[in-house]
């Protein structure tokens, strides 16, 4: 059975007092122990995270990214080691937000996915389609081609590792949401490719969750989907009612 996740992508939101007082809110509500969540805070956020969340089997701690090597005259950059040292668990790579402000491409994630995976981080690996792909009927091919180029020269071991976030580039933080109908086509047809390439049980085990614009109202609707495994989410992981409503969604 595949682990059921809800990720809280903060981006560059809370200093360290919002971000404590908000993991100290997120403890204190009830939520189900079969969901896993992650909290993905600004760097500087991780090591008192960690501490908080250390003792909590059902919460786990992200980085937003790393860098692709492993150590070096890089100023100003965090290397996997560190996140992990600090904690962490998990790195989200490839957010659509990466790739658009700091350009990254298929070549670097796929060298932030193998830097992550040597040091004992888990890659949630964000891939989706923008508008213009979606309108012209592009959108299978173009997440097929992201899924191809960052991540199929893993062997079946490390890939099993991953978790794979579907992110429509056009619902990321605009409050439109693909519909249940969408997401469930996008996330079986990921799943189908997995299978193609790794065979039926890594494709059958492996998490897909689905983010852009997922919410407390919406959550329910799509994480019915078979497909779809919990969700990555933006916006509305900043507030602790709205994160644990999310998880309360299964
Ligand atoms: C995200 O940043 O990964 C995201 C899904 O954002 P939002 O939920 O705000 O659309």
């Amino acid at each position: 059975m595949r682990r059921k996740i809800v990720a809280g992508n903060w981006k560059m939101n809370k200093n360290i007092h919002q971000g404590l007082e908000l993991v100290n809110e997120l403890i204190a509500l009830d939520s189900p122990a079969d969901v896993l969540k992650i909290i993905a805070p600004p760097f500087v956020h991780i090591a008192h995270i960690s501490q908080l969340v250390k003792s909590k089997s059902d919460m786990a701690v992200a980085a937003q990214n790393c860098h692709q090597e492993t150590s070096g005259a890089y100023t100003g950059e965090i290397s996997a080691e560190m996140i992990s040292s600090c904690g962490a668990q998990y790195v989200i790579i490839g957010h659509s937000e990466r790739r658009l402000y700091f350009g990254e491409n298929s070549a670097l994630l796929t060298q932030k996915v193998n830097t992550a995976l040597a040091n004992s981080l888990t890659p949630i690996f964000c891939l989706g389609e923008n508008m213009e792909e979606r309108n012209a009927n592009k959108h299978l091919e173009a997440v097929k081609q992201q899924l191809k180029d960052a991540l199929f020269h893993l062997t079946p071991a490390e890939f099993s590792k991953l978790i794979i976030a579907y992110e429509p580039v056009w619902a990321i933080g605009t409050g439109l949401t693909a519909t249940s109908h969408q997401a469930q086509g996008m996330h079986n047809f990921i799943r189908a490719e997995i299978n193609k390439k790794y065979g039926k049980d890594i494709s059958e085990q492996i998490s897909i969750l689905y983010g852009g614009s997922c919410n407390a109202q919406n959550a329910k609707e799509l994480f019915a989907c078979i497909d779809v495994d919990g969700g990555l989410i933006g916006g509305a992981s900043l507030k602790a009612a709205d994160f644990i409503a999310i998880a309360n969604s299964f």
